[in-house]
């Protein structure tokens, strides 16, 4: 159990393209000091803004996560931080010289692998969790997503779609240590061909390409490599969904329960939860 905070131990840094917008974007994560938490900086604005990592700046979520603050924002940032759940780095500072963050591999692992590689640091300070008292749900059409009490950051989740290659796909995980940089992190992003036509045509998914993406047509995968685990794509959902838990700023202590969710429902949750007082305290780790 690590009990005390985490960062960096070195500047790591990254180069690539963002997903919707298909600018260039040079990324340098930074070790940052005790109950910093987790803040971006777009070091390309004059005064270089900060924008907290928190729910309360998202602004949208129909695509992508995007935090926004007086005006400036800072996208598709649920891979990145993911990472920082999973690898349970508490304080970082991010800087962007562009607003859509790289997209990489599509997937959390060159992240993962380069603050693996740059090493981490643990600090003179304790921290705080929010553990779930009381079981909350929500529900929208056919997708749901609950939060419910257990001893450990739990993730239950089940994807369905009218597809031959996908169809239904269920996954269960607690993440115990090491278990995201095995299980999770290298699962990449998904799309429909159909979709990603229809998103390009419309000025999205600029830079998606079979380098970032897993792209399925009808009955098939059209990335030569094929896949990274035979259920790739609810392993992906479950990246995404600690990326949007990881916005409370704190580790969540409980067992999150997830049908056909994304992000908007995810985040709804959340809100919810944190409004609803008996359902959680907080508690030092
Ligand atoms: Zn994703």
């Amino acid at each position: 159990m690590h009990g005390y905070q985490r960062t960096l131990r070195k500047d790591v840094k990254c180069t690539g393209i963002g997903l919707h917008s298909g600018k260039q974007v040079t990324l340098t994560i930074k070790p940052a000091p005790v109950n910093h938490g987790i803040k971006f900086v777009r070091v390309d604005l004059p005064h270089k803004p900060v924008i907290c990592a928190h729910f309360r700046n998202v602004i949208d979520t129909s695509l992508a996560t995007t935090l926004g603050m007086d005006g400036v924002i800072v996208s598709t940032i649920e891979h990145l931080m993911a990472t920082f759940a999973g690898l349970k780095i508490d304080n970082a500072l991010i800087e962007m010289d562009a607003y859509e963050a790289p997209i990489m591999d599509g997937s959390a692992e060159p992240f993962t692998s380069m603050i693996k590689k740059a090493g981490i640091k643990t600090q003179p300070k304790k921290r705080y969790m929010i553990v779930v008292k009381e079981p909350i749900k929500m529900i929208e059409e056919d997708k749901e997503v609950g939060l419910y009490p257990s001893d450990t950051l739990k993730i239950t989740y089940t994807i369905r779609f009218d597809h031959p290659l996908v169809k239904e796909q269920s996954y269960s995980i607690s993440l115990v240590d090491g278990l995201f940089e095995k299980e999770i992190s290298p699962a990449r992003t998904f799309g429909f061909l159909d979709e990603v036509d229809y998103l390009k045509r419309n000025g999205f998914a600029r830079g998606g390409s079979l380098e970032n993406a897993v792209v399925i047509d009808k009955d098939r995968v059209l990335n030569p490599e094929g896949l990274r685990y035979s259920n790739e794509f609810v392993r992906h959902k479950i990246l995404d969904c600690i990326g949007d838990l990881s916005l409370l700023a704190m580790p969540l202590i409980g067992h999150i329960v997830a049908v056909k969710s994304g992000h908007a429902l995810n985040h709804a949750l959340l809100k919810k939860f944190m409004q609803q007082k008996s359902c959680w305290e907080t508690a030092e780790a």
